[in-house]
Protein backbone atom coordinates (compact mmCIF):
# COMPACT_ATOMS: atom_id res chain seq x y z
CA UNK A 1 0.00 0.00 0.00
CA UNK A 2 1.53 3.54 -0.67
CA UNK A 3 0.34 6.04 1.67
CA UNK A 4 0.50 10.14 0.08
CA UNK A 5 2.18 11.28 2.95
CA UNK A 6 4.21 8.83 4.31
CA UNK A 7 6.99 9.15 7.29
CA UNK A 8 10.32 8.50 5.38
CA UNK A 9 10.82 9.50 1.69
CA UNK A 10 14.28 8.27 0.86
CA UNK A 11 15.49 10.54 -2.42
CA UNK A 12 17.90 8.35 -4.16
CA UNK A 13 20.01 10.25 -7.19
CA UNK A 14 20.56 7.28 -10.05
CA UNK A 15 22.97 7.61 -12.65
CA UNK A 16 23.85 4.27 -14.53
CA UNK A 17 22.79 2.29 -11.53
CA UNK A 18 20.83 -0.34 -13.62
CA UNK A 19 23.02 -3.52 -11.72
CA UNK A 20 22.33 -1.67 -7.88
CA UNK A 21 18.81 -0.82 -8.02
CA UNK A 22 16.59 -3.75 -7.28
CA UNK A 23 19.27 -5.28 -4.53
CA UNK A 24 18.90 -1.95 -3.38
CA UNK A 25 14.97 -1.85 -3.23
CA UNK A 26 15.11 -4.87 -1.69
CA UNK A 27 17.88 -4.10 1.27
CA UNK A 28 15.41 -0.75 1.84
CA UNK A 29 12.53 -3.18 2.35
CA UNK A 30 14.56 -5.67 4.60
CA UNK A 31 15.19 -2.97 6.36
CA UNK A 32 11.92 -0.62 6.93
CA UNK A 33 9.40 -3.61 6.97
CA UNK A 34 10.27 -4.64 10.93
CA UNK A 35 9.92 -0.39 11.65
CA UNK A 36 6.37 -0.72 10.79
CA UNK A 37 6.29 2.77 9.49
CA UNK A 38 5.04 4.23 6.23
CA UNK A 39 7.89 5.11 3.56
CA UNK A 40 8.65 6.33 -0.17
CA UNK A 41 11.42 5.88 -2.34
CA UNK A 42 11.78 9.12 -4.61
CA UNK A 43 14.58 7.61 -7.22
CA UNK A 44 15.39 10.22 -9.91
CA UNK A 45 17.34 9.27 -13.08
CA UNK A 46 19.76 11.50 -14.27
CA UNK A 47 19.84 10.99 -17.77
CA UNK A 48 21.41 7.42 -17.27
CA UNK A 49 23.09 5.38 -20.17
CA UNK A 50 22.27 1.98 -19.22
CA UNK A 51 19.37 0.66 -18.74
CA UNK A 52 18.12 2.20 -15.29
CA UNK A 53 15.08 3.94 -16.43
CA UNK A 54 13.61 0.69 -17.71
CA UNK A 55 14.89 -0.98 -14.39
CA UNK A 56 13.48 1.53 -12.47
CA UNK A 57 9.68 1.90 -13.97
CA UNK A 58 9.36 -2.10 -13.46
CA UNK A 59 10.34 -1.45 -10.01
CA UNK A 60 7.66 1.24 -9.48
CA UNK A 61 4.98 -0.48 -11.38
CA UNK A 62 4.93 -3.79 -8.97
CA UNK A 63 5.42 -1.32 -5.88
CA UNK A 64 3.54 2.39 -5.58
CA UNK A 65 5.84 3.15 -3.31
CA UNK A 66 9.08 3.53 -5.18
CA UNK A 67 8.12 6.95 -7.06
CA UNK A 68 10.35 7.61 -9.88
CA UNK A 69 11.07 10.43 -12.43
CA UNK A 70 13.79 10.96 -15.35
CA UNK A 71 15.83 14.03 -16.22
CA UNK A 72 16.07 14.92 -19.91
CA UNK A 73 19.53 15.55 -19.86
CA UNK A 74 22.67 14.37 -17.25
CA UNK A 75 22.16 17.15 -14.35
CA UNK A 76 24.67 15.76 -11.51
CA UNK A 77 24.13 14.53 -8.21
CA UNK A 78 22.94 17.30 -6.34
CA UNK A 79 20.42 17.97 -8.82
CA UNK A 80 18.71 14.92 -8.88
CA UNK A 81 18.79 14.55 -5.09
CA UNK A 82 17.25 18.33 -4.74
CA UNK A 83 14.89 17.21 -7.53
CA UNK A 84 13.95 14.14 -5.69
CA UNK A 85 13.55 15.78 -2.43
CA UNK A 86 11.20 18.24 -3.91
CA UNK A 87 8.66 15.55 -5.48
CA UNK A 88 9.07 13.78 -1.86
CA UNK A 89 6.24 13.92 0.63
CA UNK A 90 7.41 12.63 3.86
CA UNK A 91 7.84 14.12 7.27
CA UNK A 92 11.28 12.78 7.08
CA UNK A 93 13.80 12.88 3.67
CA UNK A 94 16.65 10.13 3.88
CA UNK A 95 19.09 10.78 0.85
CA UNK A 96 21.50 8.05 0.04
CA UNK A 97 23.50 6.37 -3.29
CA UNK A 98 21.64 4.10 -5.11
CA UNK A 99 25.36 1.93 -5.40
CA UNK A 100 24.27 0.09 -1.40
CA UNK A 101 27.67 1.88 -0.32
CA UNK A 102 24.91 3.56 2.54
CA UNK A 103 23.36 0.70 4.09
CA UNK A 104 19.79 1.02 4.22
CA UNK A 105 20.50 -1.19 7.47
CA UNK A 106 21.35 2.13 9.68
CA UNK A 107 18.01 3.50 8.93
CA UNK A 108 16.71 3.14 11.98
CA UNK A 109 20.06 4.75 13.94
CA UNK A 110 18.91 7.87 11.94
CA UNK A 111 15.47 7.93 12.68
CA UNK A 112 15.86 7.38 16.29
CA UNK A 113 19.01 10.40 16.10
CA UNK A 114 16.15 12.51 14.68
CA UNK A 115 14.00 12.33 17.61
CA UNK A 116 16.68 15.09 18.97
CA UNK A 117 17.91 16.47 16.02
CA UNK A 118 16.63 18.38 12.83
CA UNK A 119 19.51 16.84 10.55
CA UNK A 120 21.31 13.53 11.08
CA UNK A 121 24.91 13.31 9.29
CA UNK A 122 26.33 9.81 8.70
CA UNK A 123 30.35 9.47 9.02
CA UNK A 124 32.34 6.78 7.73
CA UNK A 125 35.82 8.08 9.53
CA UNK A 126 35.66 4.86 11.68
CA UNK A 127 35.12 2.05 8.96
CA UNK A 128 36.42 4.30 6.03
CA UNK A 129 39.11 1.89 5.13
CA UNK A 130 37.04 -1.30 4.87
CA UNK A 131 35.15 -0.23 2.00
CA UNK A 132 37.59 2.29 0.15
CA UNK A 133 40.22 2.87 -1.96
CA UNK A 134 43.58 4.42 0.53
CA UNK A 135 43.63 7.20 -2.59
CA UNK A 136 39.70 8.04 -2.10
CA UNK A 137 40.10 7.70 1.92
CA UNK A 138 42.95 9.99 1.67
CA UNK A 139 41.61 12.82 -0.71
CA UNK A 140 38.43 12.49 1.12
CA UNK A 141 40.29 13.20 4.78
CA UNK A 142 42.07 16.55 2.79
CA UNK A 143 38.77 17.74 1.55
CA UNK A 144 37.27 17.69 4.74
CA UNK A 145 40.20 19.19 6.92
CA UNK A 146 40.25 22.23 4.01
CA UNK A 147 36.55 22.57 4.11
CA UNK A 148 35.82 22.85 8.21
CA UNK A 149 38.75 25.09 8.19
CA UNK A 150 37.56 27.11 5.81
CA UNK A 151 33.76 26.98 6.61
CA UNK A 152 34.34 26.86 10.04
CA UNK A 153 32.53 23.54 10.84
CA UNK A 154 33.45 20.60 12.45
CA UNK A 155 31.87 18.18 10.02
CA UNK A 156 34.04 15.02 10.01
CA UNK A 157 32.58 13.57 6.62
CA UNK A 158 31.25 15.82 4.63
CA UNK A 159 31.30 13.42 1.54
CA UNK A 160 28.45 11.60 3.12
CA UNK A 161 25.44 11.99 1.24
CA UNK A 162 23.79 9.77 3.85
CA UNK A 163 21.84 12.14 5.68
CA UNK A 164 17.87 12.10 7.46
CA UNK A 165 16.74 15.40 7.80
CA UNK A 166 13.25 17.16 8.35
CA UNK A 167 11.23 18.68 5.86
CA UNK A 168 11.32 21.94 6.59
CA UNK A 169 15.41 21.87 6.68
CA UNK A 170 14.28 21.91 2.96
CA UNK A 171 12.10 25.05 3.10
CA UNK A 172 14.98 27.90 2.70
CA UNK A 173 17.63 25.68 0.97
CA UNK A 174 20.20 27.20 -1.42
CA UNK A 175 20.44 25.53 -4.71
CA UNK A 176 23.45 25.07 -6.88
CA UNK A 177 25.66 22.58 -8.61
CA UNK A 178 27.43 20.85 -5.68
CA UNK A 179 25.35 21.93 -3.09
CA UNK A 180 25.35 18.50 -1.94
CA UNK A 181 28.60 18.62 -0.19
CA UNK A 182 27.45 21.60 2.09
CA UNK A 183 24.41 20.33 3.22
CA UNK A 184 24.96 20.48 6.86
CA UNK A 185 26.35 23.74 6.41
CA UNK A 186 23.71 25.12 4.62
CA UNK A 187 20.86 23.86 7.03
CA UNK A 188 22.92 25.38 10.39
CA UNK A 189 22.61 28.60 8.71
CA UNK A 190 18.99 28.65 8.64
CA UNK A 191 18.98 27.45 12.18
CA UNK A 192 18.43 24.08 11.99
CA UNK A 193 20.69 21.58 14.29
CA UNK A 194 22.84 19.01 13.15
CA UNK A 195 24.63 16.13 14.17
CA UNK A 196 26.70 12.97 13.32
CA UNK A 197 26.21 9.09 13.41
CA UNK A 198 28.59 6.51 12.22
CA UNK A 199 27.35 4.77 9.30
CA UNK A 200 28.24 1.38 7.56
CA UNK A 201 30.47 1.84 4.26
CA UNK A 202 30.10 -1.40 1.88
CA UNK A 203 32.24 -1.29 -1.37
CA UNK A 204 29.94 -0.28 -4.20
CA UNK A 205 27.98 -3.21 -5.32
CA UNK A 206 27.97 -2.38 -9.03
CA UNK A 207 29.04 0.03 -11.71
CA UNK A 208 31.34 2.56 -11.08
CA UNK A 209 32.50 5.25 -9.28
CA UNK A 210 31.10 9.11 -11.19
CA UNK A 211 34.41 10.79 -9.14
CA UNK A 212 37.93 10.65 -8.99
CA UNK A 213 40.39 12.27 -7.10
CA UNK A 214 40.53 15.27 -9.19
CA UNK A 215 37.16 16.33 -8.71
CA UNK A 216 36.28 15.12 -5.32
CA UNK A 217 39.44 17.33 -4.10
CA UNK A 218 39.41 20.68 -6.01
CA UNK A 219 35.88 21.03 -7.58
CA UNK A 220 34.53 22.09 -4.78
CA UNK A 221 36.36 24.61 -3.76
CA UNK A 222 34.88 27.48 -5.67
CA UNK A 223 31.92 26.14 -3.68
CA UNK A 224 33.47 26.40 -0.53
CA UNK A 225 34.31 30.17 -0.87
CA UNK A 226 30.67 30.67 -1.52
CA UNK A 227 29.69 28.75 1.10
CA UNK A 228 32.14 30.56 3.66
CA UNK A 229 30.79 34.12 2.64
CA UNK A 230 27.13 33.15 2.67
CA UNK A 231 27.95 31.71 6.69
CA UNK A 232 29.52 34.84 6.67
CA UNK A 233 26.85 37.28 5.55
CA UNK A 234 23.91 35.98 6.45
CA UNK A 235 21.95 37.92 8.94
CA UNK A 236 19.54 36.16 11.60
CA UNK A 237 16.58 38.21 13.01
CA UNK A 238 14.26 37.46 15.44
CA UNK A 239 10.93 39.27 16.05
CA UNK A 240 10.59 40.02 19.72
CA UNK A 241 7.00 41.48 19.38
CA UNK A 242 5.07 42.54 16.51
CA UNK A 243 1.54 44.39 16.77
CA UNK A 244 -0.93 44.34 13.93
N1 LIG B 1 24.90 10.47 -9.52
C1 LIG B 1 23.94 11.17 -10.24
N2 LIG B 1 24.37 11.97 -11.28
C2 LIG B 1 25.68 12.11 -11.62
C3 LIG B 1 26.64 11.43 -10.83
C4 LIG B 1 26.21 10.62 -9.79
O1 LIG B 1 22.75 11.05 -10.00
O2 LIG B 1 25.98 12.83 -12.58
C5 LIG B 1 24.45 9.60 -8.41
C6 LIG B 1 25.01 8.18 -8.44
O3 LIG B 1 24.22 7.30 -9.22
C7 LIG B 1 25.01 7.80 -6.96
C8 LIG B 1 25.28 9.15 -6.27
O4 LIG B 1 24.95 10.16 -7.22
O5 LIG B 1 23.75 7.30 -6.55
C9 LIG B 1 26.75 9.30 -5.85
O6 LIG B 1 27.59 9.00 -6.96
P1 LIG B 1 28.83 7.99 -6.81
O7 LIG B 1 28.38 6.77 -6.08
O8 LIG B 1 29.42 7.80 -8.16
O9 LIG B 1 29.80 8.84 -5.90
P2 LIG B 1 30.82 8.29 -4.78
O10 LIG B 1 29.97 7.50 -3.80
O11 LIG B 1 31.79 7.44 -5.50
O12 LIG B 1 31.38 9.53 -4.18
MG1 LIG C 1 28.63 5.99 -4.19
Amino acid sequence: MSDKNPILSLVIPCYNEEGNLPKLIEAIRTSLEPLKISYEVVITDDCSKDNSWKVLKELAEKDPRIRVQKFEFNCGESAASFAGMKASHGKYIVTMDADLQNDPKDLPAFLKALENYDCVCGTRVKVRSEGDHFIRVASSRIANAVRNKLSGEKISDAGCTYRAFKRECIDNLKFFKGMHRFLPTLFKIEGHTVTEIEVSNNPRFAGQSNYGVWNRLFASFYDLLAVRWMKKRMFKFKVAERIN
